[in-house]
């Protein structure tokens, strides 16, 4: 039996897909390899698909406007963000205010919402790579102790940046979380809502569903607990040995997404 009829067999039932975007589709701001070409073959094979994504270093418009400048031509429909799903959630909150630590291209994705205030409802933590700066931790957790709730865009520990394995703002949520002993509520994956939205979007149910992702984690553990099949891709920041190391089992492992796409023109 050959590898893609292999693959095919694996994901028999999944009528879509949710794919990450950091190590799947694009890596260092270069499309991996296959991958633009795996993305408009799902468009024209009209297989329901949504880009569902933990970056919180840009807007969603820029998102979008870097993946079209490598060819993917996709708009702001495709793409399921954690910070513009945060931005949801503290809609739905009614009149609320805000203290955002994040890169200021993110702040696009709040507007609406009262980002300028000293007594903030929310502290919202996202992606910094140059850690924030302290006097905005210091802040940050003096709104927390009087009384603004937590939100973390998302909780991953790590990220690959073009120079190597970075920390992610999980551990920063876990300082700040330890120092003003509160509890933090998480928005993108692996939380249920995040990908219940997702779902939604895909108009699918969980089993219908498959997860292309590179973060063991949030992407293939996140999706299996939903009840969707998680799809390990090897083309990111974890390896195939941190399967066995974190205990993971993903439904199916492929060394990039390319493999989606010669797994279904294969039939
Ligand atoms: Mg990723």
């Amino acid at each position: 039996m050959s590898r893609p009829t292999a693959i095919f067999r694996k994901l028999e039932g999944v009528k879509g897909y949710l794919i990450d975007l950091d190590g799947v589709v694009y890596s260092s701001g270069k499309p991996i390899a296959g991958a633009v070409e795996t993305v408009h073959w799902l468009r024209s094979a009209e297989i329901p698909h949504k880009f569902v994504t933990n970056t919180s270093v840009m807007s969603r418009q820029s998102l979008v406007n870097k993946m079209n400048a490598m060819g993917f031509e996709v708009d702001q429909s495709d793409l399921i963000t954690a910070a513009s799903a945060a931005a949801k959630y503290l809609r739905e909150q009614g009149d609320v205010s805000a203290y955002l630590l994040a890169y200021e291209d993110v702040r696009k994705d709040f507007t609406g919402i009262n980002l300028e205030t000293t007594d903030p409802d929310y502290v919202v933590i996202g992606s910094r790579d140059d850690g924030y700066g302290y006097e905005h931790l210091r802040r940050a957790f003096r709104y927390l102790y009087q009384g603004a709730k937590f939100i973390a865009i998302h909780k991953n520990r790590t990220w690959m940046r073009p120079d190597g394995l970075t920390m992610g703002v999980g551990a920063y949520v876990s300082m700040l979380q330890y120092a003003a002993n509160v509890e933090t509520i998480i928005i993108g994956k692996p939380s249920r809502e995040f990908f219940e939205l997702a779902l939604k979007d895909l108009n699918l149910s969980p089993t219908e569903v498959a997860m292309i992702g590179d973060d063991l984690e949030s992407d293939v553990l996140g999706a299996q607990r939903m009840g969707m099949k998680g799809i390990f891709a090897a083309s990111g920041k974890y390896k195939r040995s941190d399967c066995a190391k974190l205990d993971i089992k993903p439904d199916v492992i492929i060394d990039d997404i390319s493999d989606i796409r010669k797994a279904g023109s294969h039939h």
